[in-house]
C-alpha cells in the first residue's frame, strides 16, 4: 500500500486557521495525526431500545411519543416530559431548559434521544438526553459512535467529522505498519484504527470499554513500544555526552573515614549499590541512577557515600529534597557526618531569605560549600554552582525531569554532572519499563538488622478513646507516639488548624503527657525546636501534619496513628508508617479512619494491613490508582498514553521489550518515525 504522505490537517473540509491552531495545540497538524487520536470510550447509536428494555446507567436511543410536558417546580425548577412508545414510558428531564424547547415539547410529537439512564422516583429517566423531533424515520448509526478526548472547545461531532474524514485518507494510502512482521497481530495497523475509529454495530461494547479488544492490543503495543524506544534513545544520548571521571581511589580515604565514624556497619545491600554508584561516577559519562529503597533501609548513607567522591575529586555535590523537612533531616545528618570530615555544607529552601540567603548563595557559587542540600530553591536562578559533579535527588517522583536539566545546565562545568535519584516508592518492574528504562537501577532490597515488620490495625474513628488509651500505654511505657492529622486541603492554614485541635484535645485527654507539634506553618527554627525535643525523647507524643511524611528519624517511636488514611495514598500511607519500627521491638501503626469507607479506601487500608512490602504496597498502588498518580508524573505528560493502559496492558510489556529490542538493531529511521508517531513533540521533555 502508498505510504500516506503528510497532508496538513487543512486540507479537510471545515479546518480554517481556527481550528488548525486547536488542534495545533493537541499536536495534530496532519490527517496521519487525527488517526492517532484515539476515542476515549464509544455510546451505541446503532439501535433503537425499547422502553420496557432499559437498564440503569446504559447509554441508550429510544423513540417515544410525547404525553405531556411541564415544568416542575420540585427542589430545583426543572422541565419534565414524558414519552411512550408502546412498551412503556419514559421521563425526560431538563434544568436547563428555554421557553422555545417547552413549545416544542408537544404532545404527539414523536421523538429520538439519546442518553443515560437513571432510576427516578417514577420509574426510568434521562437527564438532559440529546433529542430530536421525528417528522419522518431517521436512520441509525452504522457504527458505534466514538467519543474523543477533548479539553479546548473542540465539540464531539467536529471530532467526529474531522476523524471520518481522515479514516477516508486511510482508505487510499495508509500509514506504515512500523512493528517488526515477526510480532503475531490479529489486526493490521490500519485495521486496527479503521476498526477503533468507527468500530462495527456488533463490536462487542463491553471488551472496548475495558481496553482489551485486539484492535486496542494492537495500537497499546505498538505505543508502549514507542516510549520505551523513546527512553532507549534518551539513554544513548545520554551515553554520548561527557561527565568527570571520579577516580575512587581519590575518594577511600575519606569514605573509610565516614563509615569508620558510623555506629553501625552497611548492610550488604548497601555495599553493593555503593559500589555500583561508584563504578558509574569513575566513568567519563554521565550516570543517572535510580536507587531504589524502602523507607528505613538506609539510602542516606548511599549518598553520602556517593557524595564524597566527588568532593574528593575536587566537585561539589547538590542533593535536593522534596519538603523542608527532609531537607533539614538531610542537613542534619550531612552535618554531623562531614564536619569531621572537614567538609564545607552550605544550605538553602525559600524560607532562607535576605542576608543568610546572600551569604548561602556566595559559598555555594565560591565552591567554599562542596556539599549544597536544599529544596526546589536550588532551581532558583541566583543561585550559581561551582563545579556541580553530582546532583542527588531524594524522592524523584516529585520532582519533574524537567528540573533536574535546570539543575544539570547550572553546574558550571564543561560537561554534564553526574545523577544520583533516590526513591522510598518502589517502582513496580512494570512500570519502571516505559517510565525509568533511560535509567539504571539498583535496588537497595534489605533493611538494617533488627528492624521489626510493624503490625497495622484498621480503627473506626468512633472508637477514638480506645486509640488514645493506647497512646497512654505506649508513652508510658517509655516508648515514643506520632499522631498525624490529614485534611482534604492542601492549604497548610487549615492543616495547622486541625492539628492544633488535635494537640490540644489530646492534651485534655492526656494531661500528664508532654505533647509536641508541628505543621507547615510554623517557622523552620520552631519546628527544629520540636523535633529535636521528639528526638531527645523530651516530647513523649508528637502531634503533626504530613509533613513528617519523610525524613523524621527516631528509633524509640514505636506508635502511629493516622487519622482519616483514606485520604491518603499507599505510598503516602507506606511512608508515614516508615516512621516507626526502627527501633527494635514491636511497632504498631493505627489507621483511624472514617466510615464508611468507599470501596477504594477500603481496598487501600486493606493492602496496609496485610503487607509491610514496599513493593508489594506499589503494585496495589498502581492497581488501584494509575501510572500517573503512583510516579506523580501526570502533569510533565510523561506517562500520557493514548490507548495503553497500566495495569490493563501490563501483559503487553514483555513482548514491548523484545520488540523495542528488534527495533533499536534495525533501521534508525523506523525508531524515529515510531517515536514521532506515537510521542510527537512530548519528546522534548525528556531532554536530559
Ligand atoms: P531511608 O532509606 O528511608 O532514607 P535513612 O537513610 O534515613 O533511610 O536511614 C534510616 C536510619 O537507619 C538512619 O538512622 C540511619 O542512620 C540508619 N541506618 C542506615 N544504615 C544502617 C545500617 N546499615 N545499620 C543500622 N542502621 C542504619
Ligand atoms: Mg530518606
Amino acid at each position: 500500500m502508498a505510504v500516506l504522505d503528510p497532508i496538513p490537517v487543512t486540507a479537510l473540509r471545515g479546518v480554517g486557521p481556527r481550528l488548525a491552531q486547536q488542534l495545533a495545540d493537541y499536536g495534530i497538524g496532519q490527517v496521519e495525526d487525527l488517526l492517532f487520536h484515539l476515542p476515549l470510550r464509544y455510546q451505541d447509536r446503532t439501535r433503537i431500545t425499547p422502553i420496557a428494555a432499559l437498564q440503569e446507567g446504559a447509554e441508550v436511543t429510544v423513540e417515544g411519543e410525547v404525553r405531556l410536558a411541564d415544568i416542575v417546580y420540585g427542589r430545583r425548577r426543572s422541565l419534565v416530559a414524558r414519552i411512550q412508545d408502546g412498551s412503556g414510558s419514559l421521563t425526560l428531564r431538563f434544568f436547563h431548559f428555554s421557553a422555545a424547547q417547552k413549545n416544542q415539547l408537544q404532545p404527539g410529537t414523536r421523538l429520538r434521544c439519546f442518553g443515560q439512564v437513571r432510576r427516578g422516583g417514577a420509574g426510568m429517566e434521562i437527564f438532559h438526553p440529546e433529542y430530536r423531533a421525528l417528522n419522518e424515520p431517521l436512520p441509525v448509526a452504522e457504527t458505534l459512535t466514538p467519543v474523543y478526548p477533548t479539553t479546548n472547545g473542540i465539540g464531539q461531532n467536529q471530532w467526529r467529522k474531522l476523524c471520518s474524514q481522515a479514516l477516508q485518507y486511510l482508505e487510499r494510502a495508509a500509514p506504515p505498519d512500523l512493528l517488526p512482521a515477526s510480532t503475531r497481530l490479529h489486526f493490521s495497523l490500519a485495521a486496527a484504527l479503521r476498526y477503533l475509529h468507527a468500530p462495527p454495530p456488533d463490536a462487542p461494547l463491553a471488551q472496548l470499554l475495558a481496553g482489551t479488544h485486539p484492535a486496542q492490543l494492537r495500537l497499546a503495543l505498538e505505543e508502549l513500544v514507542a516510549h520505551n524506544l523513546s527512553l532507549l534513545r534518551l539513554r544513548e544520548r545520554q551515553q554520548t555526552r561527557t561527565a568527570p571521571a571520579l577516580r575512587q581511589d581519590r575518594a577511600q580515604a575519606l569514605q573509610h573515614a565516614l563509615l569508620a565514624s558510623l555506629p553501625f556497619t552497611p548492610t550488604g545491600a548497601q555495599q553493593r549499590v555503593m559500589a555500583e554508584i561508584a563504578t558509574d561516577l569513575a566513568r567519563p559519562v554521565p550516570m543517572l541512577r535510580l536507587v531504589q529503597g524502602d523507607v528505613g533501609s538506609g539510602k542516606t548513607l548511599v549518598a553520602a557515600h556517593a557524595a564524597l567522591q566527588a568532593i574528593a575529586n575536587g566537585y561539589q555535590v547538590a542533593l535536593m529534597a522534596p519538603t523542608e523537612i527532609l531537607a533539614e533531616q538531610h542537613r542534619l545528618n550531612f552535618a554531623a557526618w562531614f564536619e569531621a570530615l572537614d567538609i564545607g555544607l552550605e544550605w538553602l529552601s525559600g524560607r532562607v531569605k535576605g542576608k543568610a540567603r546572600k551569604a548561602a548563595t556566595a559559598g555555594i557559587a565560591s565552591g567554599e560549600a562542596a556539599m549544597v542540600i536544599g529544596t526546589h530553591a536550588l532551581f532558583q536562578e541566583d543561585v550559581a554552582f561551582h563545579r556541580l559533579g553530582l546532583v542527588i535527588v531524594d524522592e524523584q517522583h516529585k520532582f519533574g525531569v524537567h528540573q533536574r536539566l535546570a539543575l544539570s545546565q547550572k553546574a558550571g562545568i564543561a560537561g554534564h554532572p553526574h545523577q544520583l535519584v533516590l526513591t522510598a516508592t518502589p517502582i513496580p518492574r512494570t512500570l519502571s519499563m516505559v517510565a525509568y528504562a533511560d535509567l539504571d537501577c539498583s535496588v537497595i532490597d534489605e533493611l538494617p538488622p533488627g528492624r521489626e515488620p510493624v503490625t497495622t490495625l484498621l480503627i473506626d474513628s468512633q472508637r477514638r478513646e480506645q486509640v488514645v488509651a493506647r497512646v497512654a500505654k505506649a508513652c508510658t511505657g517509655g516508648r515514643q507516639a506520632y499522631w498525624v492529622c490529614t485534611l482534604i486541603e492542601e492549604s497548610d492554614a487549615l492543616q495547622a488548624q486541625a492539628a492544633e485541635a488535635t494537640a490540644q484535645r489530646l492534651q485534655e485527654a492526656l494531661p500528664e503527657l508532654s505533647i509536641g507539634l508541628v505543621h507547615g506553618r510554623m517557622k523552620p527554627v520552631e519546628k527544629a525546636a520540636v523535633m529535636s525535643a521528639f528526638k531527645a525523647g523530651e516530647v513523649a507524643l508528637l502531634v503533626a501534619t504530613t509533613v513528617i511524611e519523610v525524613g523524621v528519624d527516631v528509633a524509640n517511636a514505636s506508635l502511629m496513628i493516622i487519622e482519616n488514611p483514606e485520604r491518603l495514598g499507599l505510598a503516602q500511607l507506606h511512608q508515614l508508617r516508615g516512621r516507626v519500627g526502627r527501633g527494635g521491638g514491636a511497632s504498631h501503626c493505627l489507621l483511624l479512619y472514617q466510615s464508611p469507607l468507599s470501596r477504594s479506601g477500603r481496598q487501600r487500608l486493606t493492602a496496609m494491613r496485610e503487607s509491610n512490602d514496599g513493593f508489594y504496597i506499589a503494585e496495589k498502588d498502581l492497581e488501584l490508582r494509575g501510572p500517573g498518580e503512583v510516579l506523580g508524573t501526570r502533569q510533565t505528560g510523561l506517562l500520557a498514553f493514548r490507548i495503553a493502559e497500566l495495569p490493563t496492558h501490563n501483559h503487553l510489556l514483555e513482548q514491548v521489550q523484545a520488540i523495542a529490542a528488534i527495533l533499536q538493531q534495525g533501521d534508525p529511521a523506523v525508531v524515529d518515525e515510531l517515536i514521532q508517531r506515537w510521542t510527537g513533540t512530548r519528546q522534548q521533555f525528556g531532554g536530559v
